[in-house]
């Protein structure tokens, strides 16, 4: 036991509910707040962060973590009180490593650098966002010096959003799945077999798909009573608490492919916050392992469940009885088809399972050179569109629809884009633990059963909160480390049957 544990929790908790306070402000932002109101509200969220980034890497956090330290020094390394301390070591070093200037730059140009981003991606002028690139890179790499690494300067990067994984790993990683992606994508253009997806076009009245998208979430096992969904410009999860985990979603009125599996893969991400352990609750062990396993969450819920014959076969008497008119001549597997639809495209966001990773590969090598300096920030658009022609068979035909789509870069995000591929590796090897365990999980899928999912989900993955590192939980959840094949699997046995290959 350690006697200073309680004072420790007492002060991680009061940081916590501050954060907890901060996310409440953003999500108001995002959803509700009158637009006059973005200056006060600016004020706002930097007060308290100020606030926040003092109490974390105050005087006080460096005692009590020494003092806990010691005296919980011998005890087991896998108990709650020792990874607690432990996480809150590691977030402690890296917050004091960077040096206060170089935090209030980067935050200083972020602000800047994303609205030149906005006009420069609107008006398709690489060359006005060129400059705050290159400065942003720059930060990134003093950044990266400050938090330190062993064999490549992206380790410090990626380790912010992926604890314990380096640039060799998702080289490694990427070198695996890159020619399978490639080849899979070619075989499908190659088929000859073009996938009829116009049953997901036509009019579907915004309230039906709220109504819709609300049954959907209770039915998965979202907690209502913890969450609520409303609308944003960009789908996403927050939570104050695990009580209060909520999502936003978006309605296209002319296209049902949107809000069905943006509103899954958000409530993939709240899911996990929701089972985050009551006893971890404001301190540094609540929430999720990292980006990554976070991902592997949402992905999972939205394309292994929701994308699939057994889900599309629960889903379609429901689409019948919302939009009456749009399916009363369609059936189940051109529904299905239509939501698997494989086409490269140029935006990352709207790409399907197979060229997803495609894209993120494209801006893992591009981050990677640009970091390193071999590559120029001038010469990124032309290395972008040889890239996209040489993986995916395109070219953009501008850089809003190319280099400059993304808001990551302008953002100070870099490290950030492997953590998406890791998830979508990671939802399949999971799934492929879960069908092991669950041998009926497609029957119950069709009969809207969730709970079984759900309870595998929690037991495995949910219930470890923060404690463990993804390397750590990996492992404990599938009985082997990321492993790339099951989630190639998956997509090679699915699109063939698809696609006739
Ligand atoms: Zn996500």
């Amino acid at each position: 036991m350690s006697a200073t544990l309680p004072q420790f929790k007492a002060h991680f908790a009061r940081i916590d509910r501050l954060t907890q306070i901060n996310s409440l402000i953003d999500w108001d932002q995002q959803t509700y707040m009158p637009s006059g109101a973005a200056v006060a509200r600016a004020e706002q969220s930097a007060t308290l962060s100020e606030l926040i980034h003092e109490l974390y890497t105050g005087e006080k956090t460096a005692q009590l973590l020494t003092q806990c330290e010691s005296e919980l020094a011998g005890q087991d390394p896998d108990s709650d009180d020792v990874r607690l301390v432990a996480v809150a070591r590691r977030n402690y070093d890296r917050k004091t490593k960077l040096p206060t200037e170089l935090v209030a730059e980067i935050a200083r140009h972020t602000a800047l650098s994303q609205e030149l981003w906005v006009r420069a991606r609107a008006r398709n002028d690489f060359d006005a966002f060129a400059p705050a690139l290159e400065k942003m890179m720059d930060l990134a790499r003093q950044q990266a010096e400050h938090l330190g690494y062993k064999s490549h300067i992206y380790d410090a990067l990626i380790d912010q959003y992926e604890p314990g994984t380096t640039q060799a790993d998702v080289a490694a990683m990427f070198a695996v799945i890159k020619p399978q992606l490639i080849a899979l994508t070619r075989a499908i253009a190659d088929s000859g077999r073009q996938v009829d997806d116009r049953v997901i076009y036509g009019e579907f009245a915004t309230d039906r798909q709220r109504a819709l998208t609300l049954d959907i979430l209770k039915a998965i096992g979202y907690d209502l009573q913890r969450g609520r969904q409303d609308e944003a410009a960009h789908p996403f999860c927050t939570n104050f608490s695990r009580d209060d985990v909520r999502i936003t979603t978006r309605f296209a009125p002319d296209y049902l492919g949107q809000s069905i599996y943006a509103s899954m893969h958000e409530a993939g991400h709240a899911m996990y916050e929701q089972g985050s352990p009551v006893a971890y609750e404001a301190t540094p062990l609540s929430g999720g392992a990292s980006l990554g396993v976070h991902e592997s969450q949402s992905r999972l819920w939205e394309n292994l469940v929701g994308r699939s014959r057994a889900f599309s076969r629960y889903l379609f008497p429901h689409l019948q009885q919302a939009f009456p008119a749009a399916f009363v001549n369609a059936d189940v597997e051109s529904y299905y088809r239509a939501v698997n639809k494989v086409q490269p495209s140029l935006i990352r966001v709207e790409a399907d399972e197979v060229t997803y990773n495609l894209h993120i590969l494209l801006r893992f090598e591009l981050e990677c050179d640009l970091l390193t300096g071999s590559l120029a920030v001038e010469d990124l658009p032309d290395a972008w569109d040889a890239k996209m022609q040489e993986y995916l068979g395109i070219t953009p035909h501008t850089d809003g629809e190319g280099c400059l789509q993304d808001i990551h870069w302008a953002g100070g995000l870099i490290g950030y884009f492997p953590t998406y591929s890791i998830g979508n590796l990671l939802s399949g090897q999971l799934w492929h633990a879960i069908t092991q365990a669950l041998p009926d999980l497609d029957a119950q899928i069709e009969h809207g059963e969730f709970t079984p999912l759900l309870a595998w989900l929690r037991e495995h993955v949910h219930g470890y909160g923060n404690k463990f590192l993804p390397r750590e939980l990996v492992p404990k959840a599938t009985g082997e480390p990321l492993n790339s094949r099951y989630y190639l699997d998956y997509l090679h046995a699915k699109y063939k049957d698809i696609y006739g290959i």
